[in-house]
């Protein structure tokens, strides 16, 4: 179906890489933006109207580092120490789950993100094929990664490697993307991060991990290895255009440094890095380098919800605070972080993440008489310290709906509901 839609306003790509509104029509053919404004092509009678009256038409958000088969351990386990979160609570929970429980769980995360105007996802996990599925279920983008551990990728690592090759194999697609995601620095030899790299280079593909944390991972990274985390996989090759680091909360000068001598591209997860305590990544320092900066949600274990809009609010006030001033982290980087910088990040410049001709069409409409964002004086301004994602009324992703007046069509949500409870009530 192509789409010609009307009376809406549209924030586009403007000057110096600001976002602005304007108010034009936005034509949509074969899952890609056609044109916006006029168009002098054939748009007759093949493109059905869409009338957008007092909707913004945007970018859908891209969360770029989460695990969405996690989502069933919100409220789970909060208000602990780190280490009893972690080893006392979530590790033993996931080991338990099933497969089927990752699905349920995992639907019920995509659920979340659409509501709240998220078209895109990276993400790691542990389930050979659910995430995949539950994405394609609910006609998500996702770049989708199993979790790699051990010493060497051929040998203890292989069971999870083989996970990611066949993943490959069964689900990669337009709309689903594998990448290769070993853990962390404390669960991956430096010689598993090196053979991840050869396999990436050999298959084509994307990369992501976690890095520097916490300041324990940084402590012990020293007594291990004399340098830094970032030092030590920039030493791997892991550190590329292709390779996104999420967290990145612990850098010295030094490490940003290198971050963007290599074009790696940095994930920051604010409201997770806060609750567990680890801190606040050093973005004012990192934006002002030239690092390319995208947000994610992290799992709801420890945000916990993968409301895109929310994090982008916690963003840009967390930074003000640190930083003691009013214009750090203002509005337009933070929806850059969360649109256009991500769409850089996964190798689509310009094609992801904005609305300009050629980019795919993975679009939301905001309704604009919304509470939270009534009276119109600044929508960029109240994408970022009003919205809450309930504003959101229809997504398309690929030029196709998978949400519409707030449903899913074609999906059974009380079925999701349901074996979620059911997951809860047997592993948790
Ligand atoms: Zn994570």
């Amino acid at each position: 179906m192509n789409y010609k839609i009307i009376n809406a306003k549209l924030l586009v790509p403007g000057d110096n890489g600001l976002s602005e509104i304007v108010s034009k029509d936005l034509y949509i053919k074969d899952g890609q933006i056609l044109a916006v404004g006029s168009s002098d092509r054939d748009l007759n009678d093949d493109f059905q109207i869409i009338d957008a009256k007092n909707m913004l038409v945007m970018p859908g958000l891209i969360n770029m580092h989460t695990h969405v088969y996690m989502t069933l351990f919100r409220g789970y386990a909060d208000d602990i120490d780190f280490d009893n979160w972690l080893f006392g609570r979530i590790m033993p929970a996931e080991e338990k789950l099933s497969p089927e429980a990752a699905y349920a769980s995992s639907m019920l995360g995509c659920m979340e993100m659409l509501k709240s105007g998220t078209t895109c996802f990276m993400d790691m996990h542990l389930f050979r094929g659910q995430s995949c599925r539950a994405a394609k279920d609910m006609g998500m983008r996702a770049y989708i990664g199993r979790g790699l551990v051990g010493e060497d990728l051929y040998k203890d690592g292989y069971f999870r490697f083989e996970d990611s090759l066949c993943e490959m194999e069964q689900y990669q697609s337009d709309l689903i993307k594998i990448v290769l995601s070993p853990h962390a620095i404390y669960t991956c030899s430096v010689k598993l991060y090196e053979q991840v790299v050869k396999e990436c280079q050999k298959h084509g593909l994307l990369m992501q991990t976690h890095l520097s944390e916490s300041v324990n991972e940084i402590e012990n990274c020293y007594k291990k290895y004399g340098i830094s985390p970032v030092e030590l996989l920039e030493r791997t090759g892991f550190l590329n255009e292709k390779s996104t680091l999420a967290h990145c909360v612990q850098l010295s000068e030094k490490d940003i440094e290198i971050i963007k001598n290599t074009g790696a591209n940095v994930v920051t997860n604010p409201a997770s890095n806060s609750k567990l305590g680890n801190g606040f990544a050093p973005i004012n320092s990192m934006r002002e380098a030239g690092v390319n900066i995208c947000l994610g949600t992290d799992s709801t274990a420890s945000n916990n919800t993968l409301n895109m809009f929310r994090e982008m609010g916690i963003l840009s006030t967390i930074h003000k605070g640190v930083a003691r001033s009013s214009v750090a982290a203002p509005a337009q980087f933070v929806l850059k972080c969360a649109t256009s910088a991500a769409g850089r990040a996964l190798g689509l410049e310009n094609k992801l993440g904005v609305i300009a001709p050629g980019a795919k069409a993975d679009i939301i409409f905001v309704n604009l008489r919304s509470e939270s964002l009534f009276p119109n004086n600044d929508i960029i301004a109240s994408l970022c310290y009003s919205a809450n994602g309930s504003e959101v009324e229809s997504v398309m992703i690929d030029g196709k709906f998978v949400m519409k007046d707030r449903t899913f069509p074609g999906i059974d949500t009380e079925k999701i509901y349901a074996d979620v409870q059911k997951a809860v009530d047997m592993y948790l």
